[in-house]
């Protein structure tokens, strides 16, 4: 609500690197049951953590396992396993990642193929 005048702007922990950082350059996560889900809009209700739009980023905050504590606050019993799979899915197209396989390039990527 208050990020409009730039003046004011909320600072937010990322979960996985642990630094700060303005919210607008943060993915807010929430839970929605055991699965932790981006909330793009910044509007649903309840608790919610902040990741870096970042691969390492979530990385490390598996690695962690901050989910349960990042989101204890809602149910008295906690998962024994958050689904991220709806985390992961945001970095899933990020091209920078050395580890790509991308077989659908091989044999089209250069001016050798003409026969
Ligand atoms: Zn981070």
């Amino acid at each position: 609500m208050v990020a409009e005048d730039g003046r004011d702007r909320p600072v937010r922990t990322c979960v996985g690197c642990r630094s700060r950082a303005v919210q607008s350059d943060l993915v807010r996560l929430v839970a929605e049951g055991t699965a932790i889900t981006p909330d793009t809009r910044g509007r649903c209700p309840g608790r919610g953590a902040y990741l870096h739009h970042d691969r390492r980023c979530f990385e490390l905050a598996e690695r962690r396992r901050v989910w349960s504590r990042a989101f204890r606050a809602r149910n008295e019993e906690t998962p024994t396993g958050w689904d991220v799979s709806r985390v992961a899915a945001l970095f899933d197209d990020i091209p920078s990642d050395r580890t790509r396989r991308d077989p659908d390039r091989v044999g089209m990527s250069g001016p050798t193929s003409r026969l």
